[in-house]
């Protein structure tokens, strides 16, 4: 067994979408001042990093992340290459060899190169998947799907109402961003992804292991 840990390391100069600041960690105890331990205060959008949407996230009224279905989180997940410089379409999907019954799948896209570099800012030319994917994903039962940038959706898809986010997140679809997939391959695995329980959390960061056997 191989265990990947997919997840971005939180740190004060990573990369995160316009107006959304890096998290910050400051001291509220500390030995060397005396203090019994050491403890700090996180400030962190819930967003930040490897992260899950859940469906209140751009649903009003719709459930929070402490909702999620813990069976969606974890189990079999398959981890599709995309090879291409357009946006993650259908009719790519049905030629991509999704295995039957899959539920969870995982995109691996040159995005992840980009996390290799720990200088490189946020991109908003990164690749995501295109409308016509999600309502596929939707069609065949997909219960989550991952993306290794910071948003599933192509950038700038505001002005349409975030129409891939919004299939997705309406049928119940666990949406996972940020994973690092540089050092991963395609193929099976089983997927643990732990976000935290935050009561009526518009999103929260995750912890994301591939298992590999
Ligand atoms: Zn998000």
């Amino acid at each position: 067994m191989k265990l990947h840990d997919v997840t971005l390391v939180l740190r004060p100069d990573m990369p995160t979408w316009p107006g959304e600041h890096p998290p910050r960690v400051e001291p509220l105890r500390r030995i060397a001042r005396g203090d019994g331990a050491n403890v700090s205060v996180l400030t962190i959008g819930d967003h930040t990093g490897t992260h899950v949407d859940p469906p209140l996230h751009f649903i009003d009224g719709a459930d929070g992340v402490d909702a999620l279905p813990a069976d969606a989180l974890v189990g079999p997940c398959q981890v599709l290459g995309y090879e291409g410089d357009d946006h993650i379409s259908q009719s790519w999907l049905e030629g991509a060899g999704v295995a039957p019954g899959i539920e969870r799948i995982v995109f691996r896209t040159r995005n992840s190169a980009r996390w290799i570099d720990p200088d490189a800012g946020f991109d908003k030319d990164f690749l995501a998947l295109d409308e016509t994917a999600a309502r596929w994903l939707v069609q065949r039962g997909i219960r989550l799907v991952g993306s290794d940038y910071l948003s599933i959706e192509p950038f700038g898809s505001g002005k349409l109402g975030h129409p891939v986010h919004v299939a997705l997140l309406r049928a119940g679809v666990v949406i996972v961003e940020g994973l690092d997939l540089h050092d991963v391959k395609p193929g099976p695995y089983e997927i643990v992804c732990a976000p935290l329980p935050i009561r009526g959390g518009t999103g929260s960061p995750a912890r994301v292991f591939l298992i590999e056997r």
